[in-house]
């Protein structure tokens, strides 16, 4: 869990970037630390050339293969509920898309495992993360509604894709005390919800509604 370390990299303007993250705060992300990581990771380098100079608005932006980089308050709202019972160790990502929420939670929890089905989009993203040098990210191509079995269990997992409803094996995969954070529903219909496995079973809290592009079966070549 190092930090993004900026000498070398491009930045935005300053203030661009500070107008952002004031939004965040103003939109009720509480969280310093998050908004600190937000702040220092250049989202930028998530994106192709045509889409760059968008990167500090509060928008998602296409990445390619009609998939999303999420917008920045959902990443933050997102990364604040999975840590809001308390540090994680090992996290389950699925959706790795462009790789910018995983360089997020690279910097703030143990290790993380990200799973994309997409295998063009998952090689862009590892070179990305490699160029930040964050070295505690685990990636797999693969179903990600399968989990990663053999890496759980997971005290966090985070999902940036919509399932109709949440798979058995993710709840599977979740430690005692763990936090499964997943966009839920259909299309026009989703809603954020954060589930908690607690020795009597798993309690869920529907947080807001949202807007996910929706989480597929099989892999993409
Ligand atoms: N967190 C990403 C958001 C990407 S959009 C970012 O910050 O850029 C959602 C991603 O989930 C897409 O890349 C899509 O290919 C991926 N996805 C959809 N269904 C999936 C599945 N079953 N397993 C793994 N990844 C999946």
């Amino acid at each position: 869990m190092t930090r993004v370390d900026l000498n070398g990299i491009g930045m935005t303007s300053q203030r661009t970037r500070e107008r952002l993250i004031q939004r965040l705060s103003d939109q009720g992300i509480t969280n310093m630390t998050v908004l600190d990581v937000l702040r220092t990771t250049p989202r930028h380098l998530f994106l192709d050339e045509a889409m760059a100079h968008r990167a500090y608005e509060d928008v998602a932006l296409p990445i390619g293969f009609q998939q999303t980089l999420s917008q920045p308050y959902i990443v933050a709202r997102m990364t604040e509920l999975l840590l809001a019972a308390g540090p994680r160790q090992r996290v389950l990502e699925i959706g790795t898309g462009s790789g910018y929420q995983t360089a997020i939670l690279a910097q703030l929890v143990e290790e993380v495992y990200s799973v994309e089905r997409i295998r063009p989009l998952q090689q862009k993203a590892r070179q990305r993360l490699r160029q930040l040098k964050l070295r505690n990210v685990h990636m797999n191509h693969a179903d990600g509604g399968m989990g990663w079995e053999e890496r759980g269990p997971f005290d966090g997992i985070m999902a940036t894709a919509a399932p109709e409803q949440i798979p058995e094996e993710l709840l599977r995969q979740l430690a005692m005390n763990g936090r499964l954070v997943i966009p839920v529903g259909s299309d026009a219909h989703q809603h954020l919800q954060v589930v908690t496995r607690t020795a009597e079973g798993y309690e869920t809290e529907i947080v807001e509604a949202v807007r996910f592009v929706p989480l597929r079966p099989g892999t993409v070549r």
